[in-house]
């Protein structure tokens, strides 16, 4: 089976298992006083060092959640408080659901935000301004920094979701000048169970606890720390040094899709250089996902499929894409990937659309 799923999960780092492994051997809650709990703590801390400096936050200020999805929930609910939310139209679920009656911020045809509609939306008070990092559909990269400038100027602060973004390209919350950002081990190479909301000082001032409990991290996330998801998390984000060395293979997952009769979805704008949305008109996208399956390549779609009901991607809708936003799959390449995944996902798609293509033609 050949594993190109990435964006949903990235395949476990060597330096992560280890990590994980060391972690796994200390018997110490990370809260206790005893030898065995400052042993835990020292790790605990060392690896919120090593996170903090990797993305350009103090370590006072990053607080670790189970995930993204929490991560983004505390966010919206503690920097959101008495402001109007504004949300980018392709953002994750994680961001839509917590940020409920947001305001919406358009996007282009290839899925980047639009600046001119942002400054408008800006003049209506203070706001937070949810856009993230880089889609995890299509890849597309969002114009965080300029955004900034625009929030700042009114007033507004502006939380990234980068958790797609983080590991494959430049990341740092004080040169991007956003006030928060929201990271997940598990799609950097780490194992799942941790993440981490990154703030400005100032923006850090203002975090109140979506979970109380005991009082772990500085009383803004309560529940005892996940010590060897934590650790593989700062393992995995110092291993992950970038994705451009994909991008050999992903232009040629595109050559091969599109000379079978796909269209790239967003080829026009910056992209994470592993994920590629492949549009193939006429055949569904949860049908092209399990034939290729069927054929051994793990992709996934666009469209999600929940409790047997399958839905429209919200993301390729914004985009304007019409009937194409049912009918588009993502190949989002692993850190691992190698030249033989590619040759495998190039005949598998080469059969899956010679022979749907021709039945729903
Ligand atoms: N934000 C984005 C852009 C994502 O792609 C995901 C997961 O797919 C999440 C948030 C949620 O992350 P987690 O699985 O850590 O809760």
């Amino acid at each position: 089976m050949i594993y190109l799923d990435a964006n949903a999960t990235e395949p476990l780092r060597p330096a992560a298992r280890a990590a994980v492994l060391a972690a796994l051997e200390l018997t110490g809650n990370p809260s206790s006083v005893h030898a065995a709990g400052r042993a835990a703590h020292r790790l605990l801390e060392q690896a919120r060092e090593s996170l903090a400096a990797r993305f350009g936050a103090r370590p006072a200020d990053l607080v670790f959640t189970s995930g993204a999805t929490e991560a983004d929930a505390l966010a919206i609910y503690a920097l959101g408080r008495g402001r109007r939310l504004i949300v980018g139209a392709t953002e994750h679920d994680a961001v839509r659901t917590a940020a409920t009656g947001a305001a919406m911020l358009p996007v282009d045809g290839q899925g980047v935000a639009d600046l001119a509609a942002l400054r408008v939306l800006l003049r209506d008070g203070p706001a937070l301004v949810c856009l993230m990092a880089a889609n995890n559909e299509t890849g597309t990269i969002q114009p965080v920094a300029e955004a900034a400038v625009l929030c700042h100027a009114a007033g507004a602060l502006l939380h990234v979701d980068a958790v797609q973004a983080a590991g494959r390209i430049a990341l740092d919350l004080a040169a991007m000048g956003a006030d928060s950002l929201a990271l997940s081990g598990h799609k950097l190479g780490g194992p799942q169970g941790a993440g981490a909301l990154l703030a400005t000082p100032a923006a850090a001032a203002l975090l109140t606890p979506l979970i109380g409990g005991g009082g772990q991290e500085r009383g803004r996330r309560g529940g005892t720390s996940p010590l060897p998801a934590i650790a593989g998390f700062a393992a995995a984000a110092e291993a992950a040094t970038g994705a451009e060395h994909l991008a050999g293979l992903r232009a040629e997952v595109e050559r091969a899709a599109v000379a079978a009769g796909a269209v790239v979805v967003g080829a026009g704008a910056p992209r994470l250089a592993n994920t590629t949305c492949l549009a193939l008109p006429g055949v569904a996208a949860q049908t092209q996902v399990i034939a290729l399956d069927l054929a051994g390549v793990m992709v996934s779609a666009g469209a999600a499929c929940s409790s047997g009901k399958v839905t429209q991607s919200h993301v390729l809708a914004a985009m304007g894409l019409g009937a194409l936003a049912g009918e588009a799959i993502r190949v989002s390449l692993p850190w691992n990937a190698n030249a033989a995944d590619v040759r495998c996902f190039a005949d598998a798609y080469r059969t899956m659309a010679t022979r749907l293509s021709r039945r729903a033609a």
